[in-house]
């Protein structure tokens, strides 16, 4: 049975957002499609078929729940690497997937050595470097002995990457901080290598570096929140825009949101609309309830604030958003009727509500907002 809201993804966006990326690209770098979070809220059992479709081969989770949810949305083998979690009691599954994943910490290489030795296939390692983000990745002083710790069990270990995380490159007041960790990073690079142990993938770079900090791409980027179409944040478009010369919008949003109007009422003039006294009718008006509330990820906090299309016009939330409902301003519409449709994210006529201008409403990042839209909205794709 529908649910009271549907999510529907755009093939052509989606399509139109690769080659943007792509052409940023640099020569040899290859591109990992970063779908954590339920790929950002869009769904990965929708979204992996439809970007392999599309051309994409390499995907990053952040855990070993969401890398089986990959490879069951595909009927045909891809790369997925590991970006984060893995418990002890799934890493026997992940290596006997070929699944790769990023090591942190020195016990995990000893588990992942005893598992591919029980299941004679090598585990297939990323070696996370620690360059400033302070939040996972070998310390330089272990450098030494991760290597020998390597090279000693070459037969258990395929040292697959080499790699590290920025701790916001898309802030300009983060940029000294950035600099530094590509210091950082390229100096364990070629320790590694003077060592003997060249890794065959280099990677570091996310959406913001993709786009600020061309020389990062190394032999792959792990690119999230661009292909859905969002900006990691202003800061980034703005900086892009300029250095390309451009005067649009070069993303396209994949997600739509849409549901519809359940009922149709009048308040009078004096009234208050909703629970408490938040939003008084200053005049007769028409309001439109619709079946979406916050347990359906549409923020409290846009009580009083949030904005809608029906019909092609731009409408405001009044009142404080339900848990299953949210009332909406119609009055100066004509004609509402109940299973009128309502865009919550998307394109009406030539209106667009995006989850930026959403976001900015309700204080959520782009990745927060998206990634709240509960797993149970039905999903599909449309041209
Ligand atoms: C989320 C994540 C990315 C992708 O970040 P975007 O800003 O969405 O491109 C890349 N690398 C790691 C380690 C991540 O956790």
């Amino acid at each position: 049975m529908d649910n009271t809201s549907r999510i529907e993804l755009s093939r052509s966006a989606l399509a139109n957002n690769f080659d943007y990326i792509r052409k940023h690209l640099q020569p040899g770098a290859r591109l990992s499609h970063v779908v954590k979070g339920n790929a950002y809220g869009h769904g990965i059992d929708p979204f992996v078929p439809l970007a392999v479709e599309l051309g994409a081969d390499h995907f990053s989770v952040f855990d070993a729940h969401e890398a089986a949810a990959v490879l069951k949305a595909l009927d045909r083998s891809v790369d997925v690497l590991i970006m984060g979690m893995i418990s002890e009691e799934q890493l026997e599954w992940v290596i006997d997937n070929r699944v790769s994943f990023f090591v942190f910490d020195h016990n995990r290489l000893e588990q992942a050595v005893k598992v591919a030795r029980k299941l004679k296939r090598k585990a297939r390692v990323h070696i996370e470097l620690e360059t400033g983000m302070n939040r996972t990745g070998f310390a330089p002083e272990n450098w030494t002995k991760t290597i020998a710790y390597l090279r000693q069990n070459a037969d258990a270990l395929d040292f697959q990457g080499l790699c590290t995380h920025f701790a916001g490159a898309e802030s300009i007041a983060n940029h000294l901080r950035v600099k530094d960790q590509i210091k950082r990073f390229r100096k364990g690079r070629a320790y590694f290598k003077k060592e003997g142990l060249p890794a065959t993938q280099v990677h570091a770079a996310c959406s913001a570096a993709v786009l600020r900090f061309p020389k990062t791409h190394f032999d792959l980027v792990r690119v999230g929140i661009l292909q859905y179409g969002f900006w990691p944040n202003m800061e980034t478009f703005i900086h892009t825009q300029t250095k390309d010369g451009s005067d649009h919008d070069p993303l396209e949003r994949v997600i739509s949101w849409k549901s519809q109007v359940m009922n149709v009422k009048q308040v009078k003039k004096g009234e208050y609309v909703g629970y408490g006294t938040s939003y008084l009718a200053t005049q007769d008006m028409t309001v439109a309830a619709v079946p979406v509330g916050y347990s359906h990820g549409f923020s409290r906090s846009l009580s009083n604030s949030g904005r809608a299309l029906i019909r092609g016009l731009r409408v405001g939330v009044i009142g404080v958003v339900n848990m299953n409902v949210m009332m909406l301003d119609v009055s100066h519409l004509a004609n509402i009727e109940t299973g009128d449709e309502v865009i919550l994210i998307g394109t009406q006529d030539d209106q667009e509500i995006s989850v930026s201008s959403f976001s900015e409403y309700s204080d959520q990042m782009n990745y927060e907002l998206l990634t709240r839209l509960p797993l149970d909205i039905p999903r599909i794709v449309t041209e």
